[in-house]
């Protein structure tokens, strides 16, 4: 269920007069890996962009079936029903992805984890329940989420989950996946510009017709008229992470759909997290470790971080911004 008081609005704005410019901008909005997704290109004409969307859709589709948690025929469904019985032989692809969420895993101290999804289906995040499963079961499933339990064998090209009863899932990391493969790909095939939107986890490159940068409005979830100001989205990603659509509501506290691997409860103290980053993976991936470390842990980590900048909103509304962010809050 969508709360629209607590969406952060990511307005694109595009530049008018696009009939005079040789190339034209088209948008199609669609549902994909379970989300919305919004596709921007540039193109001579609706034909040409349709071709372009079609194509990133494919992409898409491609990538959602081979890493998808919830695709029995999956590649990572395999791995799951293999946990503490076999290694699985994977594409280079799936077992790159693996590795580099793995490094994110050593990077956040162990913040971001795949294998949070051991434990991933005690909880319900439609923003209904109200109560904790029991002690015991998330005791039971916390033991089973530890990074280093996902054994990667480089020659062979297999993952082995050493426990039974692991599980992994790139919830946090997928999208933001998703969005750079479709971006390189249309590159590849000669579109000059457009802008990747998977639900607010976005990747863009190149110019508007008319010269101008492809521009996003930020604003506080908590006070839609607090703009934070207009960013430009030029050759960089942008992605947030919220508690305002799945969320789990207890004794008045709002906890959001991102669990703790080291205690297997849902985290809480986050409204949103906003992460610029050259690639919209380690953004998405960054976007959601916040919410476990917390903002000063978070930011201690972004400011050490090259090229990577972040806007977090407290559950009270207060901001917690990177060195190198200028953002206009009344
Ligand atoms: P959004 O869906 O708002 O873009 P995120 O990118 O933050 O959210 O991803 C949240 C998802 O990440 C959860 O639904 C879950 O699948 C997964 N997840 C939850 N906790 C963790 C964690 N500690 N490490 C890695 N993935 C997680
Ligand atoms: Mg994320």
């Amino acid at each position: 269920m969508k709360s629209t008081i607590f969406k952060i609005y990511l307005v694109i704005f595009i530049g008018f007069n696009v009939s005079l410019q040789a190339q034209e901008i088209h948008k199609q909005s669609m549902g994909l890996m379970g989300s919305d997704f919004d596709i921007t290109v540039v193109a001579k004409d609706k034909t040409q962009a349709l071709a372009y969307i079609d194509t990133a859709v494919e992409e898409i589709y491609r990538i959602e079936k081979l890493i998808s948690s919830w695709k029995p025929t999956s590649q990572t469904s395999e791995i799951n029903r293999n946990a503490g019985i076999k290694p699985v032989k994977v594409d280079a692809e799936l077992f790159n992805l693996i590795k580099r969420s793995k490094a994110i895993s050593e990077l956040t101290n162990g913040a971001f984890d795949i294998s949070f999804a051991a434990i991933e289906k005690l909880f319900s995040f439609d923003g209904k329940a109200t109560t904790w499963p029991t002690k015991e079961s998330i005791a039971s499933s916390v033991k089973k989420i530890g990074y280093q339990k996902i054994i990667l064998d480089q020659k062979a090209q297999t993952v082995f989950l050493k426990e039974q009863g692991m599980r992994i899932g790139f919830g946090a990391i997928g999208k933001g996946y998703a969005a750079d493969m479709a971006k390189a790909l249309l590159k590849s095939k000669g579109v000059q510009a457009g802008i990747i939107n998977a639900s607010g986890d976005m990747n863009a490159w190149g110019k508007q017709p008319d010269g101008s940068s492809w521009k996003i409005a930020i604003t506080n979830p908590m006070d839609k008229s607090n703009n934070f100001g207009l960013f430009d989205l030029n050759r960089q990603a942008v992605v947030t992470s919220g508690n305002y659509e799945k969320f789990i509501l207890v004794d008045g506290v709002r906890y959001a759909h991102i669990i703790d691997p080291r205690t297997g409860m849902p985290t809480t103290g986050i409204l949103s997290v906003t992460i610029f980053a050259p690639k919209a993976e380690l953004a998405d991936a960054l976007a959601t470790s916040i919410f476990v470390m917390g903002d000063e842990v978070g930011l201690n980590l972004i400011n050490q971080l090259p090229d990577v900048e972040a806007i977090i909103v407290k559950d009270d509304g207060k901001l917690s911004i990177s060195n190198n962010i200028k953002i206009n809050s009344k």
